[in-house]
């Protein structure tokens, strides 16, 4: 055991003034017949820095600046340096001679805009039917209209609309007081996305008919290489205790003082005993690509004092950070179904009284 582990002594020293201080009390049996049960406590994890190494061809847009990472002919031979620990971010490489320019298909950067097929401008309907009259009831004098032409050489703008029952001179036959205010006669206005000209101009490609090529973003190139890439994850992995916390002082013991040991591929420390040991090394086993490792194991012995025959409390003695014992009284499984039978008699008591006077 760990040599600041409490001798039985101590722990009665440590009852007896912990008992002291409590006042006056009835008179309950000394320290010196409690049963002292000595729970050896150990907790611990293992950090390991594992390396994962991986190779792909990549190809990227234009001329890609490589000449300043790290070249390597096979990635599993290659020698991190001291300074090189690929932790926060991962050590990018390239495999000597994979590196190639060559032109996009696209030759120049741009590619023929889909949205226009390269004509720089989209078609268009030159006139729309009027809103005004539908196109039906363009002229009272329809008849007037037979061997005229039927749409003028460009179609007029949309006229006023708010009256649409007051008639106007038919721009087609002349007739006066006959025709929509709308088209004037026409029964079709000007369209005014392309003011009848037939076609909008193509807005993705800026009226250029090409766009600039997604393969090589306009760089008219690309570059291919073998990327290797070498990263190390730190993973943390708690070894299950052997000897749990006891429940009723879990967090007491927080403050207990631990005897700590943090060691990297050192062996465990000599004074570990043999369940301690056995309890570890199933846990230290080296894992596939480890590089590096952390052992972070905290130990504590909290002895548990019950007092002889049947009692209703426990104590738990143990270290703290100050190196003195610290006491922790508690009601024991016993002293806890009594104090419940006590309820459970009470509540009975009252229920029976109740029913007496009602
Ligand atoms: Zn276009
Ligand atoms: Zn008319
Ligand atoms: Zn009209
Ligand atoms: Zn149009
Ligand atoms: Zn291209």
């Amino acid at each position: 055991m760990a040599a600041d582990d409490p001798s039985d002594d101590e722990v009665r020293a440590a009852l007896d003034a912990f008992l002291a201080r409590g006042g006056n009390r009835r008179p309950g049996p000394s320290p010196t017949d409690f049963i002292l049960t000595r729970l050896h406590l150990l907790e611990g994890s293992v950090t390991r820095r594992v390396e994962h190494r991986t190779e792909e061809i990549r190809h990227r847009p234009g001329t890609v600046a490589l000449s300043e990472r790290p070249v390597y002919d096979v990635l599993g031979d290659y020698k991190l340096s001291p300074h090189e620990t690929p932790l926060a971010q991962p050590l990018d490489l390239v495999r000597r001679g994979s590196v190639h320019l060559r032109s996009c298909d696209c030759g120049n950067g741009r590619r023929r805009c889909a949205d226009c097929n390269g004509m720089k401008y989209r078609p268009c309907e030159p006139a729309h039917v009027c809103a005004v009259c539908q196109g039906i009831t363009a002229c009272t004098h329809y008849l007037n209209h037979g061997g005229l032409p039927g749409t003028p050489p460009r179609p007029p703008r949309p006229g006023r609309a708010d009256r649409p029952g007051e008639r106007v001179t038919c721009e087609a036959c002349h007739t006066p007081d006959s025709a929509c205010p709308g088209c004037r006669g026409w029964g079709k206005v000007r369209c005014p996305d392309c003011e009848a000209s037939g076609r909008i101009p193509c807005t993705p490609c800026g009226r250029t008919g090409t766009v600039e090529c997604a393969t090589c973003e306009g760089h008219g190139n690309l570059t291919s290489w073998t990327a290797g890439r070498i990263a190390w994850t730190s993973q943390t992995k708690a070894v299950p205790s052997p000897v749990p916390r006891p429940r009723r002082v879990a967090s007491e013991l927080g403050s207990g003082g631990w005897h700590e040991d943090r060691l990297g591929d050192d062996p465990l420390p000599d004074d570990l005993s043999p369940t301690h040991r056995a309890a570890l090394e199933p846990h230290l086993r080296r894992w596939k690509g480890e590089k590096e490792r952390r052992l972070a194991i905290q130990r504590l012995t909290v002895v548990k004092a019950t007092p002889p025959g049947s009692g209703n409390l426990e104590f738990y003695v143990f270290r703290g950070t100050d190196g003195r014992l610290s006491v922790v009284r508690r009601l024991s499984e016993e002293g806890r179904w009594k104090a419940s039978l006590a309820v459970a008699a009470a509540v009975a008591l009252v229920v029976l009284v109740l029913v007496l006077i009602l």
